[in-house]
């Protein structure tokens, strides 16, 4: 088993679906991570930052689903990262609807010592200098896993296309991907993000499943076709996290591997989508999740007579 250390969000945020509409809740990609990472009782830590405002509730909340927090600063005086967002109809797409840094303007992160030496490393969504400090701050990983978010591409990407440049793989939406290459086929767009640095590059599609791209190789899992979505925010993360989770349970980092972890990311997805905020992840079960990945290979597995 692999040390996993993530950065990331660790926020509040205000939901519009068309199911109804949530005050400040916690949220963040840190979280959404960590949570999903700690279905595989890997060693993790989340470097992240909050301000004072910020409930203990929340961060015991980590600390009881086993992520270390002692890499997450506390900023006395200082207001978490806000986010709010609005989901259309189609629960796919979403605008914006505001985005306060706050206490991570100013954020340096600082890896705790114990987590230096990490062997897989997940870069969540924040500001990429960020993500690059913490991954110059650790000693030899053997993956770097990067997600980032339009609001970067806009509002930093020179800083971006170098951390961009430094990791192994990325995951990133489509819409996002085709914005970062600026291809409309998928397939175009992975082959030019490779070239900016990641061997691998994993396309986030929603409801649409991943694609997994590596060299000539291409890999799809679907989503789950669930009746009840509720909320979307954090699929994205939760992926990630799943896909992080399982990489460092097994310290695998084939290509091969990467096929399961990319079924293990859809599926614990498709439980975050069922609740609003971290609200599903929080009390979600193993032999919820085993028997779920039976469904995924049900889904997926079929017998064919080539003629
Ligand atoms: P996802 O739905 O997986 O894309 O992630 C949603 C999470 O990302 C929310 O919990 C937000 O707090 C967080 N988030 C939104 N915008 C940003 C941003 N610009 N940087 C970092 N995290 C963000």
């Amino acid at each position: 088993m692999s040390k996993l250390l993530i950065v990331g969000t660790v926020a509040f945020d205000a939901i519009e679906t068309p199911f109804g509409k949530t005050d400040k809740i916690l949220g963040g990609a840190g979280t959404y991570i960590g949570l999903s990472a700690s279905q595989f009782n890997v060693d993790s830590a989340v470097v992240s930052v909050v301000g004072d405002d910020f409930p203990q509730e929340y961060l015991d909340l980590l600390t009881k689903n086993n992520i270390n927090i002692e890499g997450i600063e506390v900023v006395p005086g200082g207001k978490t990262f806000f986010w709010s967002g609005r989901y259309h109809n189609d629960l796919n797409s979403r605008d914006t609807l505001d985005t306060q840094l706050n206490v991570l303007a100013d954020f340096k992160p600082v890896v705790p010592t114990e987590y230096k030496d990490a062997e897989i490393v997940m870069l969540g969504n924040l500001h990429p200098l960020v993500q690059l400090s913490v991954l110059e701050q650790l000693e030899s990983p053997k993956l770097a896993i990067l997600d980032t978010m339009n609001f970067w591409m806009d509002n930093a990407l020179e800083d971006l296309m170098e951390v961009i440049s430094k990791v192994d793989v990325i995951t990133i939406n489509d819409e996002e991907a085709r914005q970062l290459s600026g291809e409309y086929s998928l397939a175009k767009a992975a082959k030019k993000i490779a070239t900016m640095g990641p061997k691998y590059v994993v396309i986030k599609k929603g409801e649409h499943g991943a694609l997994l791209f590596h060299e000539e190789q291409v890999f799809f899992a679907p989503a789950l076709p669930l009746e009840e979505i509720f909320d979307p925010t954090g699929a994205g993360d939760t992926f990630a996290g799943g896909f992080a989770g399982y990489i460092a349970k097994t310290g695998d980092i084939s290509f091969e591997n990467m096929k399961n972890a990319i079924i293990y990311g859809s599926n614990l997805a498709s439980f975050c989508v069922e609740k609003f905020g971290t609200e599903r992840m929080v009390e979600l079960s193993g032999e919820e999740v085993d028997s779920r990945l039976e469904e995924f290979k049900k889904l997926t597995q079929f017998e064919i007579a080539l003629t």
